[in-house]
């Protein structure tokens, strides 16, 4: 099954097209999440291999760990993508889908930094730390 939906960064200079079959989406909230994100946590959301297509390239890029670059438009800031090296299976920003609906959080990883009174998205698998098992 194909679903294919567009996405763009704010200012609309990044744009994607992405098949969400097989996708996965959750909340991480880790600190560099919540400081890249300005904000509680991020939510990303991931597709099998070959199922991103850019339109146009996000063209800025920040290390901010060893495990990982975010890429971001240079333009507007907008953060796009988690990228892990070889572990990269296409993570964006979930709130870059020019149509987000339909889709469920359905993990949470780095909760041991979630913040005080925010209660765990319901039926959605809860992690403290990071996980490859989703
Ligand atoms: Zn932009
Ligand atoms: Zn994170």
């Amino acid at each position: 099954m194909v679903d294919l939906r567009a996405g763009s960064c704010l200012c609309g200079a990044v744009r994607y097209e992405i098949n969400l079959d097989g996708h996965r989406t959750g909340n991480c909230h880790c600190r560099d999440c919540q400081k890249n994100g300005g904000g509680p946590f991020m939510t990303f959301t991931t597709v099998p291999q070959g199922q991103l297509r850019w339109l146009s390239r996000p063209d800025g890029a920040a290390r901010a760990s060893n495990k990982a670059v975010r890429r971001f438009c240079s333009h507007c800031g907008t953060p796009m993508t988690w990228d892990g090296g070889e572990n990269d299976n296409n993570n964006v920003s979930t709130g870059t889908l020019d149509d987000p609906s339909g889709l469920a959080i359905s993990y949470e990883i780095f909760t041991r930094s979630r913040w005080a009174g925010l209660p765990p998205v319901p039926g959605a698998r809860q992690y403290e730390g990071g996980t490859s098992q989703y």
